[in-house]
């Protein structure tokens, strides 16, 4: 079995191709966004308290994240493959992660990293943002997330690409590009515990 951790900028499809990567390796989803996103909509003292950050594209404080994934996912987080999407976010998160992993005995075992050009993730998340119903979909706060992600959540991947475990993925092409990308790198690991770092 495999751990991931899917990361890329808001907008380059980590969503669409998690829902793939579950279906096609068997793993357990695990979004924090969506966790969020159900709390906000079902209106829990948690829903509204994140919702002040994440309708700014501000990221939600790190202890709040990892407080709510210990809560909401701790039957998930025994599941023998686990899919990250959307987390972590910080280097806080990610050393969290390793943490808990190891005390399962499991580490992360590859990271994919899907890069698209930022004109491209304007475009497609204010597309999305006119039927996606999220608040956080308009412009200004997509400008926000975008600076968010480039300051606080790219220098993550430093930290794995220290470890190896990164693979990149352009995702300047359509979903099932992506995603025959993200299996050949995902099939690779599997087979013989090498990560591809490039994969065109
Ligand atoms: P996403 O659906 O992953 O784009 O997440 C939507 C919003 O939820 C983000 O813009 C953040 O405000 C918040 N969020 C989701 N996951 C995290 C996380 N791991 N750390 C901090 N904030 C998060």
């Amino acid at each position: 079995m495999i751990n991931l951790v899917i990361f890329g900028p808001p907008g380059s499809g980590k969503g669409t191709q998690s829902a793939r990567i579950v279906e096609k390796y068997d793993l357990t989803h695990l979004s924090t966004g969506d966790l969020f996103r159900e709390e906000m909509e079902n209106q829990t003292p948690l829903g509204k308290e994140v919702s002040q950050y994440i309708d700014k594209g501000l990221l939600v404080p790190d202890d709040i994240v990892l407080k709510m994934l210990f809560r909401r996912a701790s039957d998930d987080l025994e599941s023998p493959g686990l899919i990250f999407d959307g987390f972590p976010r910080t280097t806080v998160q990610a050393i969290a992660l390793d943490e808990l992993l190891e005390g399962k005995g499991i580490p992360v075992n590859l990271v994919i990293s899907v890069e698209v050009e930022e004109k491209e993730l304007y475009k497609r998340i204010l597309g999305r943002g006119e039927d996606s119903g999220r608040s956080d979909d308009s412009e200004d706060i997509v400008r926000q997330r975008l600076d968010v992600y480039k300051q606080q959540t790219m220098p993550l991947l430093e930290y794995y690409k220290k470890q190896g475990k990164v693979a990149c993925i352009s995702g300047m092409c359509n979903v099932d590009k992506v995603f025959e990308k993200i299996s050949h790198a995902i099939d690779t690991y599997m087979e013989s515990r090498t990560v591809l770092r490039e994969i065109d």
